[in-house]
């Protein structure tokens, strides 16, 4: 079976494993009293790789994006996000439930004065009271869209117009930075969060980041601990987030292969999308036989939204790609 599920199924690479082990026997500390050596030297990593004061390691993405939102929202204040956004669909409405925010669904891909339209202007006292813009880079319902530069950063001044602070949900935010051929710092600028995943596409068995002020690394601290996300010596699964920053290049293989599939997919007549990055989607109103039949040809995708997923990444390679070809060519057109 080839697994194109998801960037997530990557297993640790030997160097990975390598890393672990090796400091499975050297050096770690209870992150919980007083921080774990290799943990701390993954978070100051990500920190200047983002441009950001601070950080802070977390088991999940799902918990990196509850402890901001934590941070930022008090119940009842309204948050802006891309409709499909992780944070709306895909994190069983803890943005509402721990956060206690409202969602307000911004267009798949907004522009400034969808924020702006969005945030509302000055309201009385029993006013709704928006707080909060949260983007995400790549956009993953969006088909891993990528936002440039320039669009991040207008969305961000339209967002600080309306007196809004900016979380940034960058899960993929290497993909974003690779196939931009920018550092990822340009694609945070001056937001007040971000979080990111070593577990997607770089390929670490586990492990996200939040980062922003040291004041929010501070609180972040207490609200892990609140959410049972303080782990003890964390060093020997910091050691494969260390190992996954040196492999942000990779991607670049990562993306060539998605447009490959989707060239490949389209030349035998499926719809499908053209990938910024690493996220093939394909059109159909019925995902879920479209879905078994590519597993009864030894392909595993996934029904997504109203349509079906292929995800690249490091365990699949261009001659996985040409075999997932050979083997779609046989099978209906959605
Ligand atoms: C996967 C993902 C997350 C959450 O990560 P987990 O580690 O699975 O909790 C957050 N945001 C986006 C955009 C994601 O794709």
């Amino acid at each position: 079976m080839l697994d194109l599920r998801s960037d997530t199924v990557t297993k640790p690479s030997d160097a990975m494993r390598e890393a672990m082990s090796s400091l499975a026997a050297a050096d770690v500390g209870d992150d919980v009293l007083d921080g774990d050596p290799t943990l701390a030297e993954l978070q100051a990593r990500v920190a200047a790789i983002l441009g950001v004061e601070a950080a802070l390691w977390t088991p999940t993405g799902c918990m990196a994006n509850a402890i901001a939102l934590m941070y930022h929202l008090e119940r009842g204040d309204r948050f802006l996000a891309p409709a499909g956004a992780h944070v709306l669909e895909a994190e069983l409405g803890t943005s509402a439930w721990l956060a206690g925010g409202l969602p307000t669904p911004l267009p798949v891909r907004p522009d400034p004065a969808d924020v702006l339209r969005a945030a509302g202007g000055a309201s009385p006292y029993f006013g709704l009271r928006s707080r909060l813009l949260c983007l995400e880079n790549t956009h993953n319902a969006g088909g891993g869209a990528v936002t440039g530069v320039g669009e991040h950063t207008a969305l961000v001044e339209a967002a600080r117009s309306a007196g809004l602070r900016v979380h940034l949900d960058g899960a993929r935010i290497w993909h974003a930075a690779v196939a931009l051929g920018v550092e990822p710092s340009a694609l945070v600028g001056d937001v007040d969060t971000v979080s990111v995943c070593l577990s997607k596409g770089l390929g670490a068995p586990m492990g996200s980041v939040v980062a922003g002020s040291a004041e929010f690394v501070a609180a972040a601290w207490r609200l892990r601990k609140m959410l049972g996300g303080g782990i003890r010596q964390g060093g020997v699964v910091g050691a494969a987030g260390l190992v996954a920053l040196e492999q942000i290049a990779d991607l670049a293989a990562d993306h060539e292969h998605a447009t490959l599939l989707a060239d490949g997919l389209r030349e035998q007549g499926w719809p499908v999308s053209t990938p910024d990055t690493n996220i093939v989607l394909v059109t159909t109103t019925e995902p879920g036989p479209v879905v078994g039949k590519l597993a009864d040809v030894g392909v595993a995708a996934v029904p997504f939204g109203p349509g079906v997923r292929f995800v690249t990444h490091r365990d699949v390679s261009r001659a996985d790609v040409e075999t997932v070809l050979e083997r779609t060519a046989g099978l209906p057109v959605p």
